[in-house]
């Protein structure tokens, strides 16, 4: 006989009047996360935790029985110092996809239309319906760049858009922003995740166009993904509202320990990786060529791929201990591995077991076992 704790779970499950009728359409966040010898999947910074953010964590800990700062005070000063700009021009968030969600809450109604590129940061789309909100999405050109055009006369309340792009890798240059502000009257949510990679920064434009809000983490060149902090930075009267929407103690404080360390003393350690990831990726592209593979430009610490065997590939990959991140049907693409870039060893190890998988296809010996 079933319990009364499984006839109520039975009744959540499919009852669709139960809840927010956007949400009954949305599905769980879900990445492979199984553990990998060699995981290029996530675009984190693949060297590790700079130093002294490590030591932060471990004198943090400590502190933990106290609640942490409301609005995370120190961390927008150390953030602020970092752009280039006032305390009050940058709100924190619980990664930058905190961040996102809760432009999306400040910026628009329910109901509104949110334009994206497509393909672009899927999460981004998500917490769009999260809100309400209904996305209108424009696909990339032919050549694989973001079309402004079509964004900015997309009559939508806000625009999101992130360079350089995931997971194409694709920069969109300072005057296409421009365009799209000059086209458009909605506010333009730009998202630089990888901001560090490409040696660019939007955030001086925000002095010209109170609509603009510039998003960035900590998870990718900064190596601390796990910790989950992320920033916007905006006119101030903007980051009032995402602030409010984004709601008190979102970043913990071993988190903002680590993070205000970081900022103040690990930039140096920063820089260098992201040199290196620079030098590397390059490199990478060149010996993928060789080996049949076609990357696309990429300025930040990742290669797409584009291939019909997609999912073959990743498949087999992950059979010798290799993840990448597989992408199926992307528009204007359609089915890619995307590769992150990491220190030199690692590629290698990378590049070899690649090789024995390229062979082992071509030499048609995985047809049959992965038909
Ligand atoms: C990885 C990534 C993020 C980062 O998200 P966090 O929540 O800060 O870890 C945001 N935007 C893009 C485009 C990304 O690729």
């Amino acid at each position: 006989m079933p319990t009364l704790l499984d006839a109520w779970s039975l009744h959540l499950a499919t009852d669709r009047s139960v809840g927010r009728s956007a949400y009954c359409d949305l599905v769980c966040y879900t990445v492979d996360q199984a553990p990998m010898a060699v995981d290029l999947r996530d675009n984190t910074n693949l060297w590790g935790v700079p130093p002294t953010a490590q030591s932060a964590i471990r004198e943090a800990a400590v502190a933990v029985s106290r609640y942490p700062q409301i609005y995370a005070r120190e961390l927008r000063v150390a953030l602020a110092e970092y752009m280039g700009v006032e305390a009050e021009m940058v709100v924190t968030g619980c990664g930058s996809d905190d961040v996102i969600d809760a432009c999306f809450r400040a910026l628009a109604d329910p109901g509104d239309r949110v334009a994206l590129p497509s393909p672009c940061f899927a999460t981004a789309e998500t917490f769009a319906r999260m809100n309400g909100l209904s996305p209108v999405v424009v696909t990339l050109n032919d050549d694989r760049s973001v079309d402004i055009g079509r964004l900015g006369r997309s009559d939508a309340r806000v625009i999101y858009l992130s360079s350089p792009n995931n997971p194409t890798g694709g920069l969109v240059r300072r005057e296409e922003i421009e365009r799209l502000l000059n086209l458009s009257r909605a506010s333009v949510i730009l998202d630089e995740a990888y901001g560090e990679y490409a040696g660019v920064g939007s955030c001086d434009m925000i002095a010209h166009c109170d609509r603009l809000v510039v998003v960035r983490t900590l998870s990718k060149a900064f190596g601390l993904a796990g910790l989950r902090v992320g920033y916007g930075v905006g006119d101030p009267a903007v980051i009032r509202m995402v602030e409010k929407a984004r709601g008190p103690y979102k970043v913990n404080s071993v988190a903002e320990r680590a993070a205000v360390a970081a900022l103040r003393a690990d930039r140096e350690w920063v820089a260098e990786r992201v040199c290196q990831a620079i030098i590397n990726r390059d490199r990478l592209a060149v010996v993928l060529r060789t080996l049949g593979l076609t990357p696309l430009p990429s300025a930040a610490n990742f290669l797409l791929c584009p291939t019909a065997d997609a999912r073959t590939l990743t498949r087999l990959l992950a059979a010798v201990g290799v993840g990448v991140r597989c992408f199926v049907g992307l528009s204007t693409i359609g089915d890619a591995i995307r590769i992150t870039v990491g220190p030199w060893p690692l590629m290698e190890i990378f590049l070899e077991r690649l090789a024995a998988v390229l062979e082992r296809k071509s030499n048609g010996e995985v047809a049959a076992s992965c038909a």
